[in-house]
């Protein structure tokens, strides 16, 4: 039968264990876990994530502080308030929103978050910890999807992972978490050749494209585990899941799926963090 790989309820069941964290916490230091989320400019999608990202905080009782600076920001103004929040010992997770407006150096003010704080897993220094089996923040979708998969005893060893996409965020530590976990990685991107053979191989086929159901359902053979990351306005991922539903060994749905579990790992790291501290 095949096996639904669902986030909603994962990340909802995950919340209450999250919650009784917080609620210990409080009850025996006395400190409660705080998220500073960034958003620069007025980007209404990236808005409405920052405003999820804070409801989620809220639903479990950690605290949530919202930074919005103008569409206008330089860099350096930026790296200055990532710097503050650094250094204020009563925050424990910062957020920097993607995509940044254009003139600002992304890569720059992403690793300029000190690594402790770095819960949403994009500092180049988080990621080569991860990628060398070293304890770091994964990168929030990534992990989500590890997540999912361990959950449901999804076997990853030895199994042909086809990850289509390599983003600093979500392909690339995809790809590696993969690897940890002893599967044998192809990675594609918008110069691969011939992506539908390659797919065909993929006993784990994951869609991180940003395209429309652009891997097709004919080119995923049976039993395959398929894992869509993708989700657009016309509620369908990056994936055509068409039959998938009836012939794979396990999927992720789409709403449902992956989404979840993002912001439910970008909590789970922030309690992480604070308790660490
Ligand atoms: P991205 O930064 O735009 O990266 C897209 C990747 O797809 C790139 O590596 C690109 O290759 C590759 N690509 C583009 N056209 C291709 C083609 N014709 N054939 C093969 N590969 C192609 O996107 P992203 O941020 O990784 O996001 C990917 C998807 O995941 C989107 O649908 C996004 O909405 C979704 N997402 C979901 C969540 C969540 O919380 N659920 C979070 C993040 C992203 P090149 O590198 O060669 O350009």
């Amino acid at each position: 039968m095949t096996i639904v790989l669902d986030g909603k309820s994962l990340a909802k069941s995950t919340e209450e264990d999250i919650a009784n964290r917080v609620k210990s916490l409080k009850e025996k230091r006395d400190i409660t876990p705080v998220l500073a989320t960034i958003l620069v400019g007025s980007d209404p999608a990236s808005a409405t994530y920052v405003q999820m990202k804070g409801n989620a905080c809220k639903r479990v009782g950690m605290d949530s502080i919202k930074i919005e600076l103008s569409e206008t920001t330089t860099t350096d103004e930026l790296l200055e308030e990532i710097n503050k929040l650094n250094e204020n010992p009563n925050i424990h997770g910062i957020l920097l929103q993607h995509p940044v407006p254009s003139q600002i150096d992304e890569r720059k003010c992403f690793d300029a978050i000190d690594l402790s704080k770095d819960v949403d897993g994009v500092t180049c220094l988080g990621f080569g910890n991860m990628s060398m089996g070293e304890k770091a923040y994964g990168s929030c979708t990534p992990q989500g999807i590890m997540r999912l998969i361990k959950h449901h005893q999804i076997q990853v060893e030895g199994k042909n992972a086809v990850v289509v996409g390599r983003s600093p965020i979500l392909g690339k530590p995809m790809a590696m978490m993969l690897l940890n976990e002893n599967a044998t990685v192809t990675i594609c991107h918008s110069r691969t050749q011939d992506l539908e053979s390659i797919v065909k191989q993929a006993d784990i086929i994951v869609g991180a494209v940003g395209i429309p159901q652009f891997i097709k359902s004919s080119w995923i053979k049976d039993d395959a585990v398929v894992i869509d990351a993708g989700y657009h306005p016309q509620k369908c991922g990056d994936i055509e899941l068409t039959d998938i539903k009836d012939r794979s060994l396990a999927y992720t749905p789409v709403p449902g799926g992956v989404g979840p579990m993002t912001i439910n790992t970008l909590i789970l790291q922030t309690l992480e963090s604070c308790e660490n501290s």
